[in-house]
């Protein structure tokens, strides 16, 4: 765990404000599998209790290949990836895709 930083109200609206704008535009890309809308998805949240995914390691899957008949948490991601690409491969498609458009991307609070 890391040490526990002291933030203020509003530092810590501040980020919020700033994941919320991140994740915007994550999903604004669409879905990096087929490009229809898309929402978010937190690429550890497959994995074990305690560990919060990090809003900034996020892709944009539309609701099939989210939550649907071809979707990463219907499949499981081992099988899921095998079909699509690795979710580190397709956050960093997503994060160069973001550095074209706004010519930087945040990687962390
Ligand atoms: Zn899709
Ligand atoms: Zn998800």
């Amino acid at each position: 765990m890391p040490i526990r930083e002291r933030l203020t109200p509003k530092e810590k609206a501040e980020r919020e404000r700033q994941r919320k704008i991140h994740m915007g535009r994550v999903a604004s890309l669409g879905c990096i599998v087929c490009a229809a809308p898309a929402n978010v998805h937190h690429i550890r949240d497959g994995q074990g209790t305690g560990q919060k995914a990090s809003d900034y390691e996020t892709i944009g899957l539309c609701h099939n290949h989210h939550q649907g008949r071809d979707g990463i948490h219907t499949l499981g991601t081992k099988r899921w990836q095998k079909i699509y690409g690795y979710e580190r491969e397709l956050l960093e498609n997503v994060r160069r895709e973001l550095i074209g458009r706004y010519g930087s991307v945040k990687t962390g609070d």
